[in-house]
């Protein structure tokens, strides 16, 4: 099962891909972490200060280096079984890359109107340490006859993550000057995206209007109709 998970900044594309990718025993492949991983661990080096340069303003780090990593990242063991892909492809050009690399069975395209986004994205907190994800909004809106019902997902002893007890931030990121650059950036460069794949390959869509739980299981449920499930690809009847 190889896997792209699609969807605008602060849609929630981390937060399902974490929790799918255990059940489904396939790897979470962000590239976004990779890119915090690096400049979190190698802090002054010229690698860690270029990217920081890119990610500080909501621009995309140049494709060169985001194709080196991802190929490294797919070649270890963990991605032999399948993988979800989150934050790449972000551009037509990465889309193209990606199917010389490999094949893909399906998009995974969230879709969230673009008020619940900035009311979710601002609202984000990161741990440091872990880079699990939490959020302190509580959003209950009625969009074009669409209840949105979001209760914030917050971790049992605030400021401390769950997993591994490091501290929560807000991603430098995720204020909204960068916001509105990183929005912006999808729309002009990886909305496209969406369009290439139209046709290709299996869509599923992913209607965030509930706690990121029940979505996860609807994901689960909408993977497995379209014949994949737990663990390996089903054989449709
Ligand atoms: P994310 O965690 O997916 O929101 O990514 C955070 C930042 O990492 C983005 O705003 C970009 O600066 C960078 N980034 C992540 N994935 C890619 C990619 N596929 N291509 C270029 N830059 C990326």
């Amino acid at each position: 099962m190889k896997f792209i998970i699609f969807g605008p900044p602060g849609s929630g594309k981390g937060t399902y891909a974490s929790r799918i990718c255990p059940r489904l025993e396939i790897a979470h492949i962000a590239t976004g972490d990779i890119f915090r991983g690096i400049v979190k661990g190698e802090e002054d080096s010229p690698l860690a200060l270029g990217i920081q340069s890119f990610m500080s303003k909501g621009a995309l780090v140049p494709d060169d280096l985001v194709i080196l990593l991802l190929k490294q990242e797919l070649e270890k063991p963990g991605a032999k079984n399948g993988f979800v892909l989150d934050g790449f492809p972000r551009t037509v050009e990465q889309a193209r890359i990606l199917e010389e690399i490999t094949p893909i069975d399906a998009v995974l395209s969230i879709k969230i109107p673009q008020e619940i986004l900035i009311a979710k994205i601002s609202a984000r907190r990161t741990c440091r340490e872990c880079g699990n994800i939490y959020n302190i909004a509580d959003i209950q809106r009625e969009i074009d006859g669409v209840q949105y019902n979001l209760p914030p997902m917050l971790p049992k002893i605030e400021g401390k993550c769950d997993k591994c007890g490091g501290e929560l931030i807000q991603r430098a990121d995720d204020v909204v000057e960068i916001v509105k650059n990183r929005l912006e950036t999808y729309e002009n460069q990886s909305r496209p995206v969406l369009d290439y794949y139209k046709g290709k390959i299996p869509f599923v869509e992913i209607y965030v209007t509930q706690d990121s739980d029940t979505v996860s299981e609807q994901i689960l449920k909408d993977l497995k109709e379209v014949g994949f499930a737990n663990g390996q690809e089903s054989v449709s009847a």
